[in-house]
């Protein structure tokens, strides 16, 4: 056999090699486990958080599309009766305070998912700490939590993302409904190969990070006189119309349809929800978004009213 035959015959058994590598990797499915030797009391806990950790764990690696190329390892949580931490994450073992769940435990709950979105982050060491937290928040608070955007913390300072955590979570969920749809996922990624700059929020907005901060700022602020109006949003099927009683009601040719409370207003949108289907809907000036668990889709286009709501 000459150079090239033995060079083909190598290249078939790498192909099969990796082929059969992959198909191990996928056949396994990640699992999240807890410890509880060293806690017992708190196995009632464990065993309330296990059914949601697995479910979430691989929802998390998917959102955050990490799991191509790196497979999702098996995690272990260890309940730690001598952590003096809270929480924390390294690799693939999750430490949590014993004594903090026992007076903490729904938080205990969400501070898994945040412990997780750590583990699927993975990041080398040195990335920027602001973003590292403040995703592990976005997708605690914003999405597992499903928390308004006005219920997060904005300090009104310059660079206010720096104070980490909520408060960037709160920054992300903004961009993610708005200027930069995906952002998070494109930061992770680069995160991940140790890639992040700064540039890539001027790269998908137009504007720079700072300049973000600010938008988000003036975005949120109250306008002192807007209870009053607007009253009527209409599309091309029906409307949105606010009541006298101070709930709004979905009208469709002409018929009203289903009901919302006000959850929030703002100078750029009034945030309305349906408790019963547990559907959240933001009326903007151009369109009507729904807010569910896993981004931002527009649902109608049309645009406010003066007219008051007479039906
Ligand atoms: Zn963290």
């Amino acid at each position: 056999m000459n150079r090239a035959d033995w060079k083909a015959i190598l290249r078939t058994l790498w192909r099969t090699a990796m082929v059969g590598a992959w198909t191990l990797a996928t056949a396994h499915a990640a699992t999240v486990r807890i410890d509880t030797s060293k806690s017992p009391q708190l196995k009632t806990w464990a065993d309330s958080v296990l059914p949601i950790a697995n479910e979430w764990y691989p929802r998390l690696a998917n959102l955050m599309a990490a799991v191509e190329g790196r497979p999702l390892l098996d995690v272990t949580i260890r309940i730690d009766p001598n952590f003096k931490g809270i929480a924390a994450a390294y690799g693939p073992y999750i430490q949590i305070s014993a004594d903090w769940i026992s007076r903490h435990p729904e938080d205990s709950r969400a501070a898994v998912i945040h412990e997780l979105v750590h583990t699927v982050q993975d990041y080398p060491p040195g990335q920027v700490g602001w973003l590292t937290e403040g995703i592990a928040d976005y997708f605690r608070y914003a999405i597992y939590e499903a928390m308004p955007l006005p219920d997060f913390p904005r300090p009104d300072k310059p660079q206010g993302y720096l104070d980490s955590y909520k408060v960037a979570a709160g920054f992300l969920f903004w961009l993610e409904c708005g200027p930069a749809p995906g952002i998070v996922r494109q930061l992770n990624a680069a995160l991940r190969v140790g890639q992040y700059q700064e540039t890539l929020f001027t790269d998908r907005t137009g504007r720079g990070l700072r300049d973000l901060w600010n938008d988000y700022l003036t975005a949120l602020r109250p306008l002192p006189n807007l209870p009053q109006e607007p009253k009527v949003w209409r599309h091309a099927k029906g409307s949105f119309e606010f009541q006298p009683n101070g709930t709004w009601t979905e009208f469709e040719n002409g018929k009203p349809k289903w009901n919302f409370i006000e959850t929030a207003r703002t100078s750029q949108y009034i945030e309305v929800m349906d408790r019963p289907r547990n559907i959240r809907l933001r009326l903007t000036s151009p369109m009507v978004q729904l807010i569910s668990k896993t981004g931002c889709d527009t649902l109608y286009t049309g645009a406010w009213s003066a007219a008051s709501a007479t039906k």
